[in-house]
């Protein structure tokens, strides 16, 4: 196993310790998106505007309290495990001059830097899919004749909130293949419950409670997903930190400093992920962008449960400098004035 392999697998490591507490973490926010009075969410399905229902759904106080604590859960790793990493340097591995020490993070720009990107990036983004997916529930069920009060009540209880619109979709589609006899049909997807019994002409009450759990299941897997990518999003950018502070702190000169991208062996045949070590052969200097299929990209995850890593070591000064960032050439009519 090389040194690259080998810092990888503590990374992942470091990040499945953290993946339990943000799999909680986004079941509960998901679980928050209710209602704290259910007659002023009664009342503006009954007037058809869905986008305040949805507002309504995701601000009130136990929701945005469910946000923070996603936020502070997935903070706290990033500390945890940058104090990890830094340890596990300067016990030798990072070929530092001097001890680094894990700052507050107010007091580290890459930590705070660090925070933010997660927040207006993926964290962001899975907040949308979770807000889409309950405008997707109630369109989806106020057109199958439930009345207003019925998907009030329903949104109340948490049902199927935490699925986006495209799980919503195949969600119908499921519900749709059991309604029309098509049971096998049905069954056959992948997240089928064995628990029931297979048979024709099923009564709405069993469809109600075989939709009930795939929609738990495909809940179960969102919470799966986003914890496996938010918990390496973590291990990578607490790598960086601790790269950024022995560069602040003087343990290692910037120019020295190479970080490579490193496929993880079960995504070796990933399109996304499988040529980026070759367009990147040199590394990147810390703090520079990974050249991607994508675009650039400051460091792994490429894509939801992508189990890269960037790996950063110290080099040799005398290697040709990454790409360096672009300098206005002198102007030469200038030079001969
Ligand atoms: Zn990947």
């Amino acid at each position: 196993m090389t040194p690259a392999q080998r810092a990888q697998q503590r990374l992942q490591e470091l990040a499945s310790r953290l993946e339990p507490a943000l799999r909680r973490a986004f079941l509960a926010m998901a679980a928050a998106q209710s209602p704290d009075r259910l007659a002023d969410l009664v009342r503006l399905l009954e007037a058809g505007n869905i986008d305040a229902a949805v507002a309504l759904l995701t601000t009130t106080p136990t929701a945005i309290a469910a946000t923070t604590a996603v936020r502070a859960t997935w903070t706290a790793g990033l500390l945890r495990i940058t104090r990890d990493v830094v340890r596990d340097l300067n016990a030798g591995g990072g070929g530092w001059n001097r001890r680094v020490v894990v700052v507050a993070p107010v007091q580290s720009p890459e930590l705070i830097a660090a925070v933010r990107r997660w927040e207006d990036g993926s964290f962001a983004r899975v907040q949308s899919e979770v807000r889409e997916g309950i405008r997707s529930t109630i369109a989806t069920e106020l057109a199958r004749g439930k009345g207003p009060r019925a998907v009030a009540t329903m949104l109340k209880d948490g049902v199927g909130s935490g699925l986006t619109a495209y799980d919503r979709k195949i969600v119908g589609s499921f519900r749709q293949a059991l309604e029309d006899g098509r049971t096998g049909d049905a069954l056959r997807r992948a997240l089928r419950d064995r628990r029931y019994k297979i048979r024709e002409n099923l009564t709405p009450a069993q469809i109600d409670t075989m939709v009930a759990a795939y929609e738990r299941k495909l809940v179960a897997f969102r919470a799966e997903t986003f914890a496996r990518t938010a918990a390496m999003q973590a291990a990578n950018e607490a790598s960086a930190v601790g790269w950024h502070e022995a560069i602040r702190q003087g343990a290692v000169p910037a120019d020295q400093v190479r970080s490579y991208w490193v496929v993880s062996a079960d995504e070796r045949l990933c399109q996304v992920c499988a040529p980026i070590p070759s367009m990147n052969a040199d590394g990147v200097l810390l703090g520079e962008p990974f050249l991607t299929p994508n675009g650039p990209m400051l460091h792994p995850p490429a894509h939801p449960s992508c189990r890269c890593t960037s790996y950063t070591k110290r080099g040799n000064p005398l290697l040709r400098p990454a790409r360096l960032p672009a300098v206005p050439l002198p102007q030469l009519a200038t030079v001969g004035a």
